[in-house]
């Protein structure tokens, strides 16, 4: 947000002092509500780590959230810690099934068959001979006990993970 650094109170005064020198001074307190914005720690988390938890967290933490500003970032964040990504977001990797660990595709954007395996725990990508031997063993998570419900695809990678987020 206008060059601010993403941590460091340090480095975010100085920004702002920067800012206050350079921009007309009616300008000075929504500088310094901006300023108070990014040194917010649920502020800064959200931003180091912009998931949908995070900023949905920081409308409750902050005391007076950027509620425009965040819920464009909503829009676009993914659910749930990032960590928990564990498929290709990014084009050049090669998928893997989840049960078998060998390649799924060349890549996120080849067209291949492919079924999706989705419980509230949340989702497998994997080859359908893989899928239908495991469903066949593992009707149900023994996670969450939810049956799993089996997705057929017969597309890109990235069309399907794309159309998660
Ligand atoms: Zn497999
Ligand atoms: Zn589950």
């Amino acid at each position: 947000m206008l060059g601010f650094p993403k941590q460091g109170a340090l480095e975010a005064k100085k920004h702002l002092d920067s800012l206050v020198e350079r921009v007309p001074p009616k300008y000075h307190p929504e500088l310094h509500v901006l300023y108070d914005w990014v040194t917010d720690g649920a502020f800064q988390a959200a931003l180091r780590e912009p998931t949908t938890e995070n900023w949905k967290y920081c409308k409750e933490s902050m005391p007076t959230p950027p509620y425009l500003y965040i819920d464009k970032q909503l829009e676009t964040s993914l659910a749930g810690p990032l960590l928990e990504v564990k498929y290709p977001e990014v084009k050049g990797i090669q998928p893997s099934c989840r049960l078998c660990e060998e390649a799924l595709a060349g890549n996120v954007e080849e067209k291949v068959k492919h079924v999706v395996i989705t419980c509230s725990c949340g989702r497998m990508y994997c080859h359908k001979k893989c899928a239908d031997e495991y469903l066949l063993q593992e009707a149900q998570c023994y996670i969450c006990k939810n049956y799993y419900i089996y997705d057929f695809k017969n597309s890109g990678l990235i069309a399907t993970i794309v159309g998660q987020i």
